[in-house]
């Protein structure tokens, strides 16, 4: 396996919200990361990409230990990473988000701005004058321009229109057909994802609680009956009752 997370605990302070969570990831393999609000699904990408270092357990990148490198050597050992929220640098002009993140590879950076025009025509603006759908594109061609091993994406298509989540899944299969190993944090409208997955974890109360063949939830609705059966099980220590399907119409 590329990426290797074993046992690890972690959490805030003296506040513990990961129970020995174990998950990998093979090269070129996508894997879905589901669970309900508050299962620690945010918590394990913080984690393995070093923004919070796990009180115990290893994560690991092609064998060798990366937990305890902080989040710029992780980033700089070959994990991106594309959080939740603020994910880019919104007082930054959208080609300057692209250069922090491409180091010294100009390459990267103009192949981003082919592969996304709009990223091109809006080079000068502020990335934060971008809609929704363009801001997640550039918060992952961000990650990508370093060329990682592994990427991370916490949610990234969750409220966008059709179009931009069938750009990003087809853009991210292509990653991943390249060698990419991604783990997908996944809450809203999963269907589009699990299709170009491979394996999918079900987290919850802070622990891994299932493991599965995507191909095994492709039964349209299963997922999401699996996702809403969680929402409500007597061990989700979670903070909200809503469900997906409600979150989505909100
Ligand atoms: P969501 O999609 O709602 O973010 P999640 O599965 O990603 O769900 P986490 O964000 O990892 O869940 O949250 C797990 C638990 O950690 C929750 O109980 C949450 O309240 C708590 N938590 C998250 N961030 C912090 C923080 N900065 N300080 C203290 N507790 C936190």
């Amino acid at each position: 396996m590329l990426l290797e997370v074993r046992d690890i605990y972690s959490g805030y302070g003296k506040l513990t919200i990961l129970h020995g969570v174990s998950i990998d990831a093979d090269e070129g393999e996508i894997v879905m990361l589901i669970g309900a609000n508050g299962a620690g699904k945010t918590t394990l990408m913080k984690t393995i990409s070093g923004h919070l270092r796990p009180t115990a357990g290893e994560v690991r990148l092609a064998g060798e230990r990366i937990d305890g490198l902080g989040a710029s050597g992780v980033a700089m050992a070959g994990v991106g990473y594309v959080p939740q929220e603020q994910n880019v640098f919104g007082e930054m002009s959208v080609l300057d988000n692209l250069r922090i993140g491409a180091l010294d590879d100009p390459d990267a950076v103009e192949e981003a701005l082919t592969r996304f025009p709009i990223l091109a025509e809006r080079a000068a603006q502020r990335a934060d004058t971008l809609s929704g759908g363009e801001r997640q594109i550039l918060a992952i061609s961000a990650a990508l321009v370093s060329r990682p091993r592994v990427l991370l994406l916490d949610e990234p298509t969750s409220g966008l229109a059709p179009l931009f989540v069938d750009q990003i899944v087809q853009w991210i299969t292509t990653e991943a057909s390249g060698g990419t190993s991604v783990i997908w944090v996944v809450e809203q409208n999963p269907e589009p994802i699990l299709r170009v997955s491979q394996r999918v974890f079900l987290m919850e109360g802070g622990q891994l609680s299932d493991e599965m063949d995507a191909g095994s939830l492709l039964e349209p609705g299963r997922l999401e009956r699996l996702l809403l059966a969680d929402q409500y099980s007597p061990t989700n220590t979670g903070p909200s009752p809503e469900s997906p399907r409600e979150k989505e119409q909100q």
